[in-house]
């Protein structure tokens, strides 16, 4: 597998994590960990039992009124985890905030068709496939390992070499030069145009949709970003650019490179936007990841706008 080099470095920061990703989401429990549980005596056994809801066949965690996973402590620890161990874990809390996906190089891609006619063996297709991993950006944790080095992203893969993005898009049969050099555009035209694109996703929360009105309605946000530009940290926004790029390359090849390409750069103007507002560029990659990266549809949409 290949990941980002700080991958093996994660770890969940629990309860001193100011954006849990135990609140506000609704969390999905398989089946397998439906059964596990109900198993479970005792009173974790019954609060599972009375917090787990069953709708359409899909089993999920009942959210409090404060839209809080209903197992997390008001220390920030989870009782789950307390009573069970992290093995107790359904898996979309085990695996959160990784993910995974597969990508076949182009020239394979027309190996298995080549081959079709003749030998419908899948064999093949699961041996030229490459299988990227990564951690979520909508994490403070994963946020803040990205941006603590001020050096170009590194990707590793089994055999512990290391190499850049360029080398990925290079495996993938793609253009390596399709790597934009980040750099943010701060005119009036751009910035109008990269807001009215990520005002058209469906909004996460109401915060969202505040923030988007605030933005909108800012009068001084031309002259912040070009104050801003002024200390723009180009390898910091670098990391940030080929991070968001990468996490798409699943979308290949059904989008050009390019696409996926120019995506990340509108992406990283509008982190550089919020973070010239609001002062945090940490915050704004994660509000950024938050509301886009965990929405196909709203990736789409960026996408289609571009
Ligand atoms: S958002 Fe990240 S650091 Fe925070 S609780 Fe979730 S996994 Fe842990």
């Amino acid at each position: 597998m290949i990941s980002p080099n700080f991958y093996s470095r994660f770890k969940c920061i629990a309860n001193t994590c100011k954006h849990s990703c135990c609140c506000g989401w609704e969390i999905d429990v398989d089946e397998d960990t439906v059964d596990y549980y109900r198993g479970i005596d005792g009173d974790l056994g019954k609060k599972l039992d009375e917090n787990i809801i069953c709708e359409n066949d899909e089993y999920h965690f009942r959210l409090t009124e404060e839209e809080r996973c209903p197992f997390l402590r008001q220390d920030g620890l989870c009782e789950i985890i307390l009573d069970l161990g992290e093995d107790g874990l359904c898996d979309i809390c085990a695996l959160h905030p990784r993910f995974y996906f597969f990508c076949r190089p182009d020239q394979s891609i027309k190996k298995i068709s080549d081959q079709e006619e003749t030998d419908s063996s899948e064999d093949q297709e699961i041996l030229d496939e490459i299988e990227f991993g990564g951690l979520g950006l909508s994490c403070e944790e994963v946020t803040r390992l990205l941006l603590s080095e001020s050096r170009p992203l590194l990707f590793i893969d089994d055999s512990e070499t290391t190499f850049g993005m360029s080398r990925i898009l290079t495996m993938l049969g793609c253009d390596p030069n399709a790597i934009k050099e980040y750099k943010p555009d701060v005119s009036e035209k751009r910035i109008d145009r990269i807001l009215k694109i990520f005002s058209k996703t469906e909004p996460i929360d109401d915060d969202w949709i505040r923030m988007m009105d605030e933005l909108h309605t800012n009068m001084s946000i031309g002259e912040k970003c070009s104050k801003k530009i002024k200390d723009f940290d180009a390898l910091k926004y670098q990391r940030i650019y080929d991070y968001i790029l990468y996490r798409q390359l699943e979308r290949l090849p059904d989008h050009e490179i390019k696409t996926l390409a120019d995506y990340a750069e509108a992406c990283c103007d509008f982190i550089f936007i919020c973070s010239s507002v609001y002062g945090d560029l940490a915050e704004s990659v994660r509000r950024f990841s938050e509301q886009i990266e965990y929405s196909t549809e709203n990736v789409d949409i960026i996408i289609d706008s571009l």
